[in-house]
C-alpha cells in the first residue's frame, strides 16, 4: 500500500475534554486563552455526550496551517485535561481510530461503527476562524 499524502488533510479537530465542575471552569479558561492567541474555530460546549466522545468537550477545528502555532501551545497549556487531537483526512472512522493522538488520560472512542469510512460526499467542513486573536501567544 501506497503510503498516504498528508495534504489529504484539509484540517484537524482538538477535543478539549472535562470531567467535573472544576475541570470545566479549567477548559472554560483554556478556551479563553486559545481564543485569544489563535485563529481557530471554537465549537459549541457539549456537556451531554455527543458522537464519538466518552467526556463532556468542546471542538476546536483548526487548519493546517495552525498547527505548528496551536498545538506546541496547547501541549504547555492544558494542565490535566484531556485532548484528543485528529486529523480530518476524508475517513473519520480512522482519522479517530488510526490516526489521533492524545494528550493526557486516553479516553475510548465510543461508538466507532457509526463513524464513516469516508465523507467524500459530504460538504467541507466550515472550519473559518470565530475567534480574534492579539498578538502575543
Ligand atoms: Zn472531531
Amino acid at each position: 500500500m501506497e503510503p498516504a499524502d498528508a495534504a489529504r488533510i484539509s484540517s484537524y479537530h482538538a477535543h478539549i475534554y472535562y470531567m467535573d465542575a472544576a475541570e470545566r471552569e479549567a477548559a472554560a479558561t483554556l478556551r479563553e486563552r486559545i481564543g485569544a492567541r489563535f485563529s481557530v474555530r471554537l465549537g459549541r460546549w457539549h456537556d451531554q455526550l455527543v458522537g464519538p466522545h466518552a467526556r463532556p468537550m468542546y471542538q476546536v477545528a483548526f487548519l493546517p496551517e495552525q498547527f505548528p502555532h496551536f498545538i506546541p501551545w496547547l501541549m504547555l497549556n492544558r494542565g490535566d485535561l484531556a485532548v484528543l487531537v485528529h486529523p480530518n483526512s476524508g475517513n473519520p472512522r480512522r482519522d479517530h481510530l488510526q490516526h489521533p493522538f492524545w494528550m493526557g488520560e486516553v479516553l475510548p472512542i465510543m461508538h466507532p461503527e457509526l463513524l464513516a469510512q469516508s465523507d467524500a460526499d459530504e460538504e467541507p467542513e466550515d472550519v473559518s476562524p470565530n475567534t480574534l486573536p492579539q498578538d502575543s501567544q
